[in-house]
């Protein structure tokens, strides 16, 4: 008899699951197979928005498999105490995940993989959380790709990882229920499921098909057109779902195959398949830089002179900066945990260009907000809009942040639903509020200066000044 142990991590689902469906494949008909979740003390020091979505996820998992006759254990504490407990008190012969290639997650791995195999543990790891791993895309000279493009040419070319089927009668069979036995995890987890509160519209395995589902039924084929338009709801909302693993990421990808009817415009589709690629791609960029979450992957752009100004970057913070779409975006990151890709490049780019605050702070301070906190593709967008990243926005390119609200937010719609301050702004106004007379904003209501900011900057002055500090610092080297 052999006991066989299933980690899971960010993969919280029971279907399309690649270490779970090879592990039930490999128990034999008396062998015992554990769920396991591992609690580390780290991850959970703050409890943000993230962590509440997340542990409600988990929640919804253990739920789950529950209903499946599937029981999830949990231990906690540092890493290599809580799998050596499982050693001794447990008797783990062989663990399946899917490993984690970058980050706070890779160095885990790599620790705990040594460690157990030390132990004389056989451990199985596979590559699940994107359609092609850091390694998987590589140029035909050799090496790995720096610029989207040619990668995401490349990336085409591949073969997609099949659905990994997971035998669900078959889990039922073989899988135990010692719960028991670990009593300390239990109430580490009821002690954070405890903690968790917010209202999230969507949560789970169950949610996260549901949402595919109709986003491909119909807005998919308008993505192409829509999906820089916060107003409207164009884009698929499946980042905390791919986030929590609560769906595949094959599973979302053959689902569009499928279903997809070519006979349709299919340029939102194709358009769409590159944004899966754009997040294949960010976790191999932060692969191959290890350190691109605190230094810049372009070497001449380390060391800019950015500006430390508290007030600033509160204001930034807040969405007090009185340009409106900024200010919206903001407010709808903070309110709801997620904000639309458009705006996250607006103000990205205001940060860095417009208030010259250095990128590592605003990369921060979306960890802190963002329910789909991806460290990879978090870092990759803020390098790409701070101009520092491997295939980055040129820095003489800044965004104009009235223009982008003229453009992407026309009727002001988005703006209002935020920042109700805003709401009886004549159209005419609402991407500079500031332009309406006394007697305009007294109709209104928004007295600039008292109801809403003045700009807390001026664009123009700040484009010459990003520009420069750019060129500056090219130029002594
Ligand atoms: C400064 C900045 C920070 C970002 N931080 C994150 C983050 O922490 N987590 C995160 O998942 N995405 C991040 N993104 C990428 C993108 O904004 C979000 O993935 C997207 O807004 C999520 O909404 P959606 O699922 O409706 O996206 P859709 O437009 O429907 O895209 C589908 C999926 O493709 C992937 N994707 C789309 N755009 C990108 C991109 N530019 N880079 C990588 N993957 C992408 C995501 O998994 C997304 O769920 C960031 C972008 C920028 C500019």
């Amino acid at each position: 008899m052999t006991k066989h142990v299933v980690w899971f991590r960010r993969d919280l689902r029971l279907n399309d699951h690649t270490a779970l469906a090879k592990a039930i494949e490999e128990t034999k008909k008396d062998d015992e197979l554990l769920l396991l979740f591992h609690i580390h003390p780290d991850l959970n020091k703050d409890f943000t928005v993230r962590h509440d979505y997340f542990f409600q996820t988990l929640r919804s998992f253990v739920e789950d498999a529950e209903e499946l006759g599937a029981y999830v254990h949990f231990i906690e504490g540092d890493t290599e105490e809580s799998f050596k407990g499982l050693i001794e008190e447990y008797g783990m012969e062989r663990l399946y995940f899917n490993l984690d290639e970058t980050g706070f997650g890779y160095e885990r791995d790599q620790n705990v993989t040594q460690y157990l195999e030390d132990q004389g543990v056989e451990v199985y790891r596979f590559i699940d959380h994107h359609l092609h791993g850091a390694e998987e895309v590589q140029k035909k000279s050799g090496g790995y790709y720096k610029v989207f493009t040619p990668y995401y040419k490349q990336w085409k070319t591949l073969s997609k990882p099949a659905v990994q089927k997971v035998d669900h009668a078959k889990l039922k069979e073989v899988s135990v229920d010692v719960r028991t036995d670990f009593k300390a995890g239990k109430e580490a987890y009821d002690s954070l499921i405890q903690k968790t509160e917010a209202d999230f519209e969507g949560i789970g395995e169950q949610a996260a098909k549901e949402r595919l589902e109709a986003f491909v039924d119909e807005a998919i084929y308008d993505y192409e057109d829509d999906r820089d338009f916060p107003a409207v709801d164009g884009t698929s909302r499946m980042s905390r779902f791919l986030r929590t693993g609560a769906i595949s990421i094959r599973t979302v990808y053959h689902y569009i195959e499928d279903q997809v009817d070519h006979r349709k415009n299919t340029e939102g589709v194709e358009s769409y398949k590159s944004e899966l690629a754009w997040r294949d791609f960010y976790n191999m960029i932060y692969y191959y830089y290890p350190n691109s979450n605190d230094e810049e992957v372009k070497e001449k752009y380390r060391g800019l002179p950015w500006n430390t100004d508290d007030d600033l970057f509160e204001a930034w913070k807040k969405g007090e900066t009185g340009y409106p779409l900024i200010d919206a975006a903001m407010r709808q990151l903070n309110e709801s945990g997620w904000m639309h890709n458009r705006l996250r490049m607006a103000v990205a780019s205001f940060l860095t260009k417009d208030l010259l605050i250095d990128w590592r702070k605003g990369e921060r301070y979306f960890a802190e907000r963002l329910v789909d906190y991806d460290p990879a593709s978090n870092i990759g967008g803020w390098q790409w809009a701070a101009s520092t990243g491997t295939d980055p926005v040129p820095y003489f390119r800044v965004f104009n942040p009235t223009r982008q609200s003229e453009r992407f937010d026309p009727h002001g719609r988005f703006i209002k639903e935020w920042v109700p301050e805003l709401k009886d702004v004549p159209n005419k106004k609402i991407h500079d509020p500031s332009k309406m007379s006394d007697q305009e904003q007294e109709k209104a209501g928004c007295v600039i200066g008292e109801d809403y900011p003045k700009p807390i900057v001026d664009h123009k002055t700040m484009r010459n000044r990003a520009i420069e500090m750019f060129e500056d610092k090219k130029n002594a080297d």
